[in-house]
């Protein structure tokens, strides 16, 4: 019988702390194109129809999960163990499903997988105890003794690559075979020692591992072809009225007046909200925080811009740079601009140099000029 789409799981180890890659973050918590690399595997094997996928993480992993995985449905996070041996098999176990059913073993650092990689996989499995997908090696070997180099036929040699298909039981079968303290470097390696056959699957360069800072230079060109660079732009005016302090661009400045408006009025936040919204053509802040909802009642406007910025991330995109004009006789926005550059860098965890607010007065003409309110106009840009 063969396996069709949706009757697999899927198993992600995001457990590992490789940080060959660069300083920081462990190299699956990093993006690439704008999209957390985890996320990238993620999308393509609930696309792909996995059942259930779970993502192995360690300690501090969920949170960082959950933050990637925002907006995802199907999957769930289960805690890994002290070497890749033991995340594979806490992964395995947190699989419901029937104990025979096909599961996906994937390197969350590897993230082109495609449907077809995957397509292809189950087909090889049909028959096997593990497929994986593996390319011929190209380049010449060279082994170094203590008499020097010598060239390594590659007859017959391949690359092994990640997703690895299994059925479940069999895999933990031979987990459970395998020699204690041994450390595998994939797991077709536990079923081959338990005497399984490994079939093989066409590889793909582009499931590379990415492992050092230059792998990220070419894993942005391969996804740069498919990211768009998009722009909104946002307006908003609020009326002045008896107030002693008035909110714009998150801060709140002491002022012989406030703003008049449902939520706190901020109308800064409100005119970059729409033009985030603009730019990944979400409508405009009224479809999301309807004023007519009393639950928006002296709202702080953060979390309207925080919502818009959720709304790019789910969309696997990322914000490049933000712009705000104040417009107003009064209060001098000078003095606040840093502040309000640094609150609007926190909300939106931007460097501050991709965060700009300004200011300007319509020299006594108009509404602003005439002190009947403030105004502010915002753009956005935005790559998904
Ligand atoms: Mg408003």
């Amino acid at each position: 019988m063969s396996i069709s789409s949706g009757h697999f799981s899927a198993v992600i180890v995001a457990a590992g702390g490789g940080t060959r890659a660069g300083p920081g973050l462990a190299k699956q918590w990093r993006t690439v194109a704008g999209k957390v690399v985890l996320r990238w595997s993620a999308e393509a094997l609930l696309a792909a129809g996995a059942r259930e996928l779970i993502i192995v993480v360690g300690e501090d992993g969920e949170a960082l999960a959950a933050q990637a995985l925002q907006g995802l449905d199907g999957w769930r996070a289960a805690r890994g163990g002290a070497t890749r041996a033991l995340s594979v098999q806490a992964g395995l176990n947190a699989i419901a499903g029937p104990a025979d059913e096909a599961v996906l073993v994937h390197d969350a650092a590897r993230p082109f997988v495609t449907t077809g990689h995957i397509d292809a996989l189950l087909r090889a499995l049909d028959g096997a105890d593990g497929a994986i997908p593996a390319l011929p090696v190209a380049d010449t070997l060279k082994r170094e003794g203590p008499g020097g180099l010598t060239t390594t036929s590659r007859e017959g040699l391949w690359r092994a690559q990640t997703p690895q298909a299994f059925r479940r039981d069999r895999l933990l079968a031979a987990y459970a075979a395998w020699p204690e303290g041994g450390e595998p470097t994939d797991d077709a390696q536990v079923v081959e020692a338990h005497g399984g056959r490994v079939a093989i699957a066409p590889g793909d360069p582009r499931l590379m591992k990415l492992t050092y800072p230059e792998d990220f230079d070419m894993a942005e060109r391969l996804a740069g072809g498919a990211r768009v660079t998009r722009m909104g732009q946002g307006f908003d005016a609020h009326r002045w009225g008896p107030g002693e302090a008035v909110w714009l661009c998150g801060v709140r400045i002491d002022h012989d007046q406030t703003l008049v408006g449902h939520s706190d009025a901020d109308a800064g936040l409100h005119a970059l909200t729409d033009a985030i919204l603009g730019a990944i053509g979400e409508g405009d802040i009224g479809d999301h925080f309807p004023p007519t909802d009393p639950k928006w009642k002296g709202a702080a406007s953060d979390l309207f811009l925080e919502h818009a910025a959720s709304l790019v991330a789910a969309k696997g995109g990322r914000i490049v740079n933000i712009d705000v004009t104040l417009i107003c006789e009064r209060p001098k926005i000078k003095p606040h601009r840093q502040a309000m550059r640094e609150r609007l860098a926190a909300i939106l965890r931007l460097p501050l140099d991709r965060v700009s607010v300004k200011a300007t007065t319509t020299e006594g003409m108009g509404f602003t000029g005439r002190g009947e309110g403030l105004a502010a106009q915002a753009v956005a840009v935005v790559e998904i």
